[in-house]
């Protein structure tokens, strides 16, 4: 299905949760925030519901998100119910990596196809110093996890914070020359804990790059960049078993080639990041009706584009209340 400016949606990201065993610096206040009622959140059953009706209308690819997704109890029944949705063809899951490896087998056998872990440091007290929470995580372990179930390919991505962990940009690079992962390294974006942010916080894609190749040698285009749904965009070191990817959102626009939507844990649907347009689910959904028009008439009303780079997030006050 496409939207009013002909963009074809075929991803949907799900928030199955808006809490979180973290408080990321960067996205959640240290006291949290204000929690969505129990009874607000869609039920497992619900979600593969909603999933149901849109795989005809389009949707092809799932990202299950949060919050963190992991802290919500049994996420293996909901993987199994969103595998076994006709036309779905992947189900992924973003994850602070917390639970990584006590899951990773059981979200396998689950159903589920890849991960992607964000990871900031792979110093334990910077890990601490970021999430305020110190929950043992550590990344190594978790991505070696993750990759022995066979949760492939496994992506890295860390938010480069600038005088925070900027420092370990090259550590990260280093990491794909023995292992077969894709490092991310994402732009801050003005949002949640971030809201005042100036352009002197933020490390641009290029500088990155820069010290990427520096780390593990001139950077090549990756030929054979991992299948995704997003705008990253890969390259590898000479001899590195994995690649190196950048995501600009703040000196790039992806908007012309967005292709997905994001439904929140308590059922809105919202058609874009930065923005506050969005369609209720849930209601219709518990009287018994067909969400289909209304997801048409929300691709029909959905924005050709936000204004981030103007350091306008559109009124989104935490990335963990949508999934990023
Ligand atoms: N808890 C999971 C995780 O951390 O991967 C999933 C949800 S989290 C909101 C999704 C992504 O948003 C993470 O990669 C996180 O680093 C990113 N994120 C949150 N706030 C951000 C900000 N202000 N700028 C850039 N990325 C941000
Ligand atoms: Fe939690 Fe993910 Fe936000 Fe960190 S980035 S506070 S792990 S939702």
């Amino acid at each position: 299905m496409r939207d009013a400016q002909g963009r074809a949606i075929s991803y949907l990201r799900i928030s199955v949760t808006d809490r979180c065993n973290f408080r990321c610096l960067y996205c959640m206040p240290v006291d949290g925030l204000e929690w969505l009622p129990k009874a607000e959140i869609l039920t497992y059953e619900e979600i593969a519901e909603i999933v149901r009706q849109l795989a005809p209308a389009g949707i092809r690819r799932l990202r299950i998100t949060g919050g963190e997704p992991t802290i919500r109890p049994d996420l293996e029944i909901l993987i199994g119910y969103l595998k076994a949705i006709p036309g779905i063809q992947d189900v992924a899951l973003s994850t602070n990596g917390v639970k990584l490896v006590k899951k990773a087998a059981d979200y396998a056998a689950a159903g589920l196809d890849r991960v992607n872990m964000s990871a900031d440091s792979l110093r334990h007290e910077r890990i601490v110093q970021i999430a305020r929470r110190d929950l043992g995580l550590d990344p190594i372990a978790a991505l070696t996890a993750a990759e022995r179930a066979g949760l492939e390919p496994v992506k890295v991505n860390m938010v480069v914070l600038r005088g925070i962990n900027d420092d370990e940009v090259e550590d990260f690079a280093r990491l794909t020359l023995d292992h077969p992962w894709h490092v991310r390294f994402i732009e801050l974006m003005p949002v949640g804990e971030m809201a005042s942010l100036t352009w002197d916080h933020v490390v641009p894609s290029a500088e990155v790059l820069e010290r990427c190749a520096a780390a593990i040698g001139d950077l090549m285009p990756a030929a054979d960049a991992p299948l995704g749904n997003g705008p990253a965009v890969y390259y590898r070191g000479p001899a590195a078993a994995g690649s190196v990817g950048v995501i600009t959102p703040m000196t790039h626009s992806y908007c012309g080639s967005c292709n997905r939507v994001r439904l929140t844990a308590d059922g809105r649907l919202r058609t874009c990041l930065f923005g506050t347009h969005e369609v209720g689910f849930r209601d219709p959904l518990r009287r018994g009706e067909s969400i289909v028009p209304v997801f048409q008439r929300a691709l029909a009303e959905k924005p050709p584009e936000h204004h981030l780079r103007q350091m306008d997030a559109g009124g989104l006050t935490a990335l963990s209340q949508v999934g990023g």
